[in-house]
């Protein structure tokens, strides 16, 4: 029977029925993963989750806690204490974390059974499931293995599109989460930052990094931030609001919402499927009593925002990373000088791309370069965050599609050799939620040649609750949920 392709809810019935013990789920899981032909896993917890379960079998399970018992996956850049991580880079092979990430231990602590670490794109730098040390990582939903799944949280999706487990965990600094659920037909969701803890979770761009996840439905979505939300001491900028029910708080019947469309990103699209299926639902939206407004934020400030991301999160990245030296981490190389050491273990350890994005960062950070490059990126990022607030107080969210293609061939992912005019503003906008920490959801939307494509929400800080329940909305129109590649 295939218990893991159904959804939380649907699973954790079974558990209380007593239809499916987590033995069989764990069973159910480690074999779909030896069938798996994605590229999708660091490691998979084949000892460690069947003592697990086996001890959990013999226990009385808990009504009211939906995790329990049943197995969900992690990327492999946050810290499990002994369980190799090595954030897809070949630096890292070996290393073992001593402690383990806030968000595990939430897990672990509800009684939810990790299976596998999954791949990334290196470091979590990427968006195309391809520049892990493991090379690519391919999307469920195409049988000719030609198409990305996503990146950088390509493992996660694809292990939720598989059906694998009903949940997994990834981050989002630009859209490494948001994206991939486009791809694959998911519900991809982050948080306001601050609102889920990033203790543990490897720092790519402390400013915009955050913890976030893939299901594949709504309420799913709301369940895991009562479990993983809220104040953590270890990590100083998680925020100390108070928590809500967050699947109590999706409502039976919904207010009318005001949406924004901004103008210059659905311009910028032009697959006339998605267009279409945009279009649709946005008419469905106004049919059933909903607002919208077509919003501009301007040319220039919507073409700013990709490569304002691109310059602070190189430029953080390149410090955040600049312990992986070969003596705090990574393989000792033996050299006459730490400079020496330093260039052989970084040259060899990261792959082309890592590389680039650290000569990008150093450059921007480069004294005589600040003000030209690193701090015009953050007055640029001052002015979108200004720009999206006053759209977000004047309007419950901003829907636009959260892709405007379906997920792309390998080898139309070449890095871009400059930020110009063709700076694929509908392709690299999702990054807004980044800049200004706001909490951002994708949902699946629609199919061309059987890939789905989704469409993304985005709502003011702090208002998860309303976020989930207009995602609700949009999801009882489209009716795309609990969707698996089988
Ligand atoms: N694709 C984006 C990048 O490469 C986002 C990465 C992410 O969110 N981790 O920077």
């Amino acid at each position: 029977m295939d218990y893991l392709s159904k959804n939380i809810f649907e699973i954790h019935k079974a558990l209380v029925n007593k239809e499916v013990t987590p033995l069989d789920l764990v069973k159910e899981a480690l074999e779909k993963i030896k069938k798996d032909t994605n590229n999708a896993f660091e490691y998979v917890y084949e000892k460690e989750a069947i003592k697990l379960a086996t001890e959990l079998s013999n226990q009385e399970v808990e009504v009211d806690n939906p995790l329990w018992g049943i197995p969900f996956a992690i990327k492999d850049n946050f810290s499990t204490k002994d369980i190799p991580t090595t954030a897809s880079s070949r630096l890292l092979e070996g290393y073992l974390p001593p402690f383990d990430a806030e968000v595990y231990t939430r897990l672990l602590n509800k009684k939810a059974i990790p299976i596998a670490k999954t791949t990334l794109d290196e470091l979590a730098m990427g968006g195309t499931g391809s520049s892990g040390h493991l090379g690519k990582t391919y999307n469920p939903w195409d049988e000719s293995k030609t198409r990305m799944v996503g990146g950088s949280s390509c493992g996660s999706a694809v292990a939720c599109a598989a059906g694998i487990v009903p949940y997994a965990i990834g981050s989002d600094t630009g859209d490494s989460v948001r994206k991939p659920a486009s791809y694959s037909a998911l519900v991809g969701f982050k948080p306001t930052w601050g609102k889920i803890s990033r203790f543990g979770l490897f720092t790519f761009s402390a400013s915009l990094d955050h913890v976030s996840y893939f299901t594949k439905n709504v309420k799913e979505s709301a369940l895991l931030l009562n479990v993983l939300g809220g104040h953590d001491d270890k990590d100083t900028t998680s925020s100390s609001l108070p928590m809500e029910d967050y699947v109590a708080a999706i409502k039976e019947n919904k207010e009318p919402y005001t949406f924004a469309v901004i103008k210059e990103i659905y311009d910028d699209l032009k697959d006339e499927t998605i267009k279409k299926a945009f279009d649709s639902l946005i008419e469905e939206l106004k049919q059933k009593g909903h607002k919208i407004n077509t919003v501009s934020i301007t040319l220039p400030i919507a073409e700013a925002i990709y490569p304002a991301y691109y310059i602070i999160s190189s430029a953080e990245a390149t410090s955040s990373n600049a312990n992986l030296d070969g003596i705090k981490f990574g393989t000792y190389k033996d050299a006459d000088t730490y400079e020496e050491m330093l260039f052989k273990v970084r040259t060899e350890g990261f792959s082309d791309r890592i590389r680039r994005r650290f000569v990008i960062g150093s450059i921007s950070l480069l004294e005589e370069n600040q003000e030209e490059i690193y701090l015009r990126a953050l007055r640029c990022r001052r002015m979108i965050v200004e720009t999206l607030n006053k759209v977000l107080e004047s309007n419950d969210a901003i829907i636009l599609p959260a892709s405007p293609t379906i997920a792309p061939l390998f080898g139309d992912d070449t890095p871009k050799k400059s930020f110009n005019k063709d700076a694929d503003i509908s392709d690299n906008y999702l990054a807004f939620a980044n800049l200004g920490g706001y909490p951002s959801i994708t949902l699946p939307l629609g199919f061309e040649s059987k890939m789905p494509f989704g469409v993304n929400i985005t709502s003011h800080h702090f208002t998860e609750s309303k976020l989930f329940n207009i995602a609700q909305v949009v999801e009882d129109i489209t009716g795309l949920k609990d969707l698996t590649k089988k």
